[in-house]
């Protein structure tokens, strides 16, 4: 092997006829990715290690299989087993649905070899990013000194922020006093709990309200009871997973400025809705926060994996993030922006910007238009859940998930009418839990999700 090898590697061989095979391997490859991106995906589904063992077995071998046969394997036997998560029957957790836009410059990305960690090898790409970010931060109203970097998902993002938070909370502390108090509601998501772990932090549960939402009334006599020089963080959410409850960000802002302590916001799913200019109004408090993330792969029609993760005082953030190395002087020591000193990661892809380029290309009126419809279409699955004598809403909906319950159903009914959708590759609907019940959910992110889907899906409960 010799020359330029990345060719051969991915090739059969290494040989005189590399252009030809070059050729055909890029017709093969990008072929395959204009058709998945043109085409209405089935949905596809899984099979067992067993069964992918019996019809692939072993694909890496010393001489290699060559492009067109690596690419048949894929695409017959792989990909068929990979849901699509852009399919609009698939509702469960919080779907992926890329813009076109978005997958097609995705391909971009990656054929681009940039280094997303640092200005001086990626100016363009992160000069880019930033651009994205701006657009979230003016939403959030956050100030212009506000700025951060993509991550590759919520929960890299939400342990980011932690991290900058502790550093923060500590470095400010009175003598002798090491802040190590995580406090948010027993409702946060996981990767809240997930991130004081990771951290050996002490995570303080407050109990919602009535509505489910933590509030400043709630927050307040928790601060108190573990010393508020004790906390390092608050966590709010904008848009919890299971519900999509909205918390009160107006109070929480409130006494966390009271206490001098950290306020983050995980909008990881729900943030996108800041968008959205008929429901703006109930993230009123967000332009207090800290640190905020929320995931473009999520309701923003971005591909995965993409969590956008701002701080409203980016210093504090690099102050606990950068990495010290010799031979990386020449980075950490130069004014630019480097991406990497804002979150856990040292090498990054550049991975907002296919969802820079979407948003460049569309516009932002796009964007609230294909939010304000999938919203639309999650009112229209409440009311028709509220209209079938067999079904009942167990909450009034705040963003785009529904959670409601078939009359007369166990568990094992909720699981085996999943699973046959599933078998026949019709939808993807896992059941959630709630205070012990089992019951349906409903996430709609995906503006291709049609009232017809829902009464399809809905038809299949009666
Ligand atoms: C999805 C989600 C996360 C985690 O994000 P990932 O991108 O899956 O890591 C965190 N918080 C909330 C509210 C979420 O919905």
């Amino acid at each position: 092997m010799s020359g330029k090898y990345p060719h051969g590697v991915i090739g059969t061989s290494y040989h005189a006829n590399k252009h030809t095979e070059l050729a055909a391997l890029s017709a093969a490859v990008i072929d395959y990715a204009q058709e998945r991106i043109r085409l209405a995906p089935p949905l596809d589904k899984p099979l067992t290690e067993a069964e992918l063992i019996e019809s692939v077995g072993q694909t890496i071998t010393p001489g290699g299989l060559g492009g067109a046969e690596a690419m048949r394997i894929f695409a017959e036997d792989l990909a068929p087993t990979c849901l699509s998560t852009d399919h609009p029957r698939y509702l469960s957790f919080i779907p992926c649905a890329p813009s076109d836009a978005a997958s097609l410059f995705d391909v971009v990305v990656g054929a681009s070899s940039i280094y997303g960690g640092s200005w001086l090898e990626g100016a363009g790409a992160v000069y880019a990013e930033n651009l994205a970010l701006r657009w979230l931060a003016d939403l959030a109203g956050m100030p212009a000194t506000a700025g951060g970097v993509f991550t590759p998902g919520g929960t890299v993002g939400n342990l980011s922020a932690l991290v900058a938070a502790r550093h923060t909370a500590r470095r400010t502390a009175r003598d002798g006093v090491r802040p190590n108090i995580l406090v948010a509601t027993e409702g946060a998501h996981s990767s809240i709990k997930s991130a004081a772990d990771v951290m050996d932090a002490e995570f303080a549960g407050v109990a919602v309200d009535s509505a489910g939402r933590l509030t400043g009334e709630r927050l307040r006599p928790v601060l108190l009871e573990r010393g508020p020089e004790n906390v390092f963080a608050v966590v709010a959410t904008a848009g919890t997973t299971n519900f999509g409850i909205i918390d009160d960000l107006v109070s929480v802002a409130e006494v966390c400025r009271e206490f001098g302590i950290w306020f983050h916001v995980d909008g990881a799913y729900g943030g996108a809705g800041l968008a959205a200019p008929s429901i703006r109004d109930r993230y009123a408090g967000i332009e207090h926060a800290d640190s905020f993330i929320v995931d473009p792969h999520k309701w923003l029609f971005a591909p995965y994996d993409c969590c956008a993760l701002l701080y409203r005082d980016p210093a504090e953030a690099r102050a606990a993030h950068t990495q010290k190395a010799g031979y990386l002087d020449v980075l950490t020591e130069a004014p630019e922006w480097n991406p990497t000193d804002y979150s856990i990661g040292l090498t990054r892809r550049a991975r907002g910007l296919p969802f820079w380029f979407s948003l460049t290309v569309n516009g932002t009126d796009a964007y609230a238009a294909a939010l304000e419809h999938t919203l639309s279409i999650a009112r229209f699955a409440e009311e028709e859940v509220a209209r079938r004598p067999y079904l009942e809403l167990v909450r009034h909906r705040d963003l785009t998930v529904i959670v409601f319950r078939r009359r007369g159903w166990e568990a094992a009914d909720y699981h085996r009418w999943s699973d046959g959708m599933l078998a026949d590759e019709f939808a993807f609907v896992v059941p959630t839990t709630h205070d012990g019940e089992t019951l349906a959910r409903f996430a709609i992110v995906n503006p291709e999700t049609s009232i017809g889907d829902i009464r399809a899906i809905l038809d299949t409960m009666a």
